[in-house]
């Protein structure tokens, strides 16, 4: 099965793979946002944590 959620920062249609796991990341194709999984029954989606990338160089 695929579903696609409503991104939550431009409501654009964000497909979940059939695949998805709970705290997955995805990027909205439309304002290039990262997105959690929050939950998958019902699939809805969070906006990712912008620091979390920081690992040390
Ligand atoms: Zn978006």
């Amino acid at each position: 099965m695929s579903a696609t959620v409503p991104c939550p920062a431009c409501d654009a249609a964000v497909p979940i793979p059939a695949d998805a796991v709970v705290a997955e990341l995805l990027r909205c194709r439309e304002c290039n946002t990262e997105l959690e999984i929050a939950t998958l029954d019902p699939p809805t989606l969070a906006e990712a944590p912008t620091e979390e990338e920081d690992w040390g160089q």
